[in-house]
């Protein structure tokens, strides 16, 4: 951390839905914190006016599993921005608010790989890259309901024709679509909730009813 009133020099934003946050999402941001040596990580749920279709979970669920996921790691934050921003929230306006906040630092923008290849399709992409440098952990190709199988093969990037600097994490066969889809079908079926959602999380997800049916 930068002493006390020192201008933060490295700051991290890793958005998602976090619908719910998972083991992927925790060592995604472990690996930013330390290989890019971060002063802040910045977690951002996202807002509901979000690019995927499907209606998320309400953001003050989303907020308090990322409380539990994410608030023992040294130097990462929970910030409700995005999901208090009336109409849709975009990752350039994000970075931009955080270029002001922090004038002096390099800023990281964290994704997996899936985010990297849809990365041209974000609304105002150009900005978001002049705004920060791209730090994206590779990601199994089955993101979506199949990926706790866990034998799809890594993305390919070779292709790639944006600037990225690579984080290094273990390969994570696991997705918060394929966790819904196993908590509302059968929560015993496949591999056990502990190594899918820190402890915090599944206790949070049981106390609270949360994805009993299928979205
Ligand atoms: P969904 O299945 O609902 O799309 P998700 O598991 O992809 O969710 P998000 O909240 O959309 O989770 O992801 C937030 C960020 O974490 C994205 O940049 C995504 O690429 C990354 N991420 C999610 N799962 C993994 C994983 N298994 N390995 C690497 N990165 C991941």
């Amino acid at each position: 951390m930068a002493g006390s009133g020192a201008p933060l020099q490295r700051v991290g934003m890793f958005g998602g839905a976090f619908d719910p946050p998972h083991t992927a999402h925790r060592a995604l941001a472990l690996a930013a914190l330390e290989q890019l040596r971060l002063d802040a990580l910045h977690v951002m749920p996202t807002g509901q006016a979000w690019h995927k279709a499907r209606t998320l979970s309400p953001a003050h669920h989303r907020i308090a599993m990322c409380e539990r996921a994410f608030g023992d790691l040294p130097r990462a934050r929970i910030d409700r921005r995005e999901t208090e921003r009336l109409g849709p929230s975009y990752t350039a306006d994000t970075l931009a608010e955080l270029r002001a906040e922090y004038p002096q630092a390099t800023l990281y923008l964290v994704l997996g790989a899936d985010q990297l290849l849809a990365f041209k399709s974000w609304v105002r992409w150009e900005e978001v890259l002049s705004l920060a440098t791209l730090a994206v952990a590779n990601r199994p190709t089955d993101i979506g309901a199949q990926a706790l199988r866990g034998d799809a093969p890594l993305i390919d990037l070779s292709r790639v024709d944006l600037p990225f600097v690579p984080l290094r994490m273990p390969l994570q066969h696991i997705s918060a679509t394929a966790l819904r889809a196993k908590l509302a079908a059968d929560p015993a079926e496949g591999p056990p909730l502990d190594l899918l959602v820190p402890d915090a999380v599944a206790s949070y997800i049981s106390q609270h009813h949360l994805y009993q049916t299928a979205s």
